[in-house]
């Protein structure tokens, strides 16, 4: 066929489908024991909302949105991130007026024009959790917790939790300018991408992935000893109460978050098991962007968590997805009346509960049998004209051959037990 899905992007099937369904219900799962509820926002905003809630300067908003024009002139961005897009919701909708602080979950595509690579594609798939409402270190706390026991639940070793200060709008721009000079001599090295960071934002260049430019930041001037004394409490109170958590951390100046709006907190769950993109979850705190997007200062904290790259993670550490669940019952049939019989029969049962299945091609009964056995079923009941007019059907259990005689309308009664 000559059309074929867009670069960087993938469907998934049912043989993978499973694997899905079960981190997004355990997900969910440990969202609910920690308080988080869960927000659905669209899938596309104003571009503005992203060019103001994740930075200009970034890499996101300067080369990766899918950025349009629809209809009625308006600039449009599939959404890129989780953050900006729950925090305009929750502004929107005045739930600032609601008891501190509002916690909130979301599983959602995100979209970014990147160069796709294992791990690395355009539409991939996020969970994400924010606490907005409180600047107390406990729920950053809190959420780097969620973070590391959901990790854990997924089975997922050899994943190292690495924290950070990128500090606050009072102390970042000492840093800025200790970088800036030691950046100087060697400005020309950097790459072109590094070049405009140095201009604009060049705490970023901490972050680049190119090897020229991380071996120039070596032994550069790291935020983490830059920090005010507000800041520098609160990375105290983040490392005791990781602590009280039990959560076990290491602390990377290395790590960051480049915006003005984003304050103290910064961290990731890193792994070297899945190639090049080891991030597997990375967030922190942004105690300005709600006054940049919204006029209103309330302090926010949260973390995206990348479906994809953790599925590759637990299957590199070996983890069993829970199989989906096989069909429970076949109803093979013999002729036109059988046929109809067996169709009613088949609503009965999956009303009743059961993964019951039929042969949709009606094949003869040979055929019938060998899809039965495709499918794994694991009890046969066939119809046939005696069937219907005795109304006693045999149920045959396939793995051990056992057949047992039933009253068809204690069918039902039989499976359950
Ligand atoms: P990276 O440094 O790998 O580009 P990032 O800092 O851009 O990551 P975030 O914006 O913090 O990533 O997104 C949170 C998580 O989403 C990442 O830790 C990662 O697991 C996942 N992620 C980000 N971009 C992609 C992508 N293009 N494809 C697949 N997963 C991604
Ligand atoms: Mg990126």
């Amino acid at each position: 066929m000559a059309i074929k899905a867009q670069k960087g992007t993938k469907d998934i099937f049912p043989d993978q489908i499973h694997k899905w369904h079960y981190v997004e219900k355990s997900f969910a799962d440990i969202c609910d024991r920690y308080g988080f509820k869960e927000a659905r926002t669209p899938v596309f905003e104003a571009t503005e909302l992203f060019q103001r809630g994740v930075g200009d300067t970034t890499d996101i908003v300067q080369k990766e949105m899918y950025t349009f024009e629809d209809y009625g002139g308006r600039s449009i961005t599939l959404k890129p991130e989780g953050t900006s897009p729950t925090a305009r919701a929750f502004l929107e909708h005045n739930h600032y007026a609601d008891a501190q602080p509002s916690k909130y979950y979301y599983n959602i595509p995100c979209f970014r024009y990147e160069k796709p690579q294992s791990g690395r594609l355009r539409e991939f798939h996020q969970f994400g959790i924010e606490t907005f409402g409180t600047d107390d270190m406990i729920a950053d706390a809190e959420i780097i917790a969620l973070g590391y026991d959901f990790l854990n639940e997924m089975g997922v070793g050899q994943i190292e939790l690495r924290i950070n200060s990128v500090g606050c709008p009072k102390c970042r721009p000492n840093h800025r300018d200790a970088l800036r000079n030691f950046l100087e001599p060697r400005y020309d090295e950097l790459c072109d991408t590094c070049k405009a960071r140095y201009e604009t934002n060049p705490m970023r260049i901490l972050d680049c992935k190119s090897e020229i430019c991380q071996d120039i930041v070596k032994d550069a001037p790291m935020m983490i000893d830059y920090l005010c004394d507000e800041c520098t409490d609160a990375f105290v109170q983040l490392e005791k109460n990781l602590e009280a958590f039990k959560i076990e951390y290491k602390v990377d100046p290395t790590i960051v978050r480049g915006l003005d709006y984003y304050t103290k907190t910064a961290f990731e769950f890193v792994t070297t098991m899945i190639g090049a993109q080891g991030t597997v979850c990375g967030g922190g705190r942004y105690d300005y962007l709600m006054d940049e997007i919204g006029d209103r200062h309330v302090p926010g904290v949260g973390f995206g968590l990348g479906k994809e790259r953790l599925i590759m993670l637990m299957e590199a550490n070996e983890v069993e997805f829970p199989e989906p669940k096989p069909t429970e019952v076949f109803i093979a049939f013999v002729g036109e009346e059988a046929k109809f019989y067996s169709l009613n029969l088949l609503r009965k049962l999956r009303c009743a509960g059961f993964l019951a299945e039929t042969d949709a091609l009606a094949r003869n009964i040979k055929g019938q049998f060998k899809y039965a056995n495709r499918l794994n079923a694991k009890y046969t009941v066939v119809i046939g004209d005696s069937e219907i007019e005795s109304g006693i059907l045999t149920v045959k259990d396939m793995a051990s051959s056992e057949q047992i005689r039933v009253k068809s309308e204690e069918l039902i009664d039989l499976l359950k037990k």
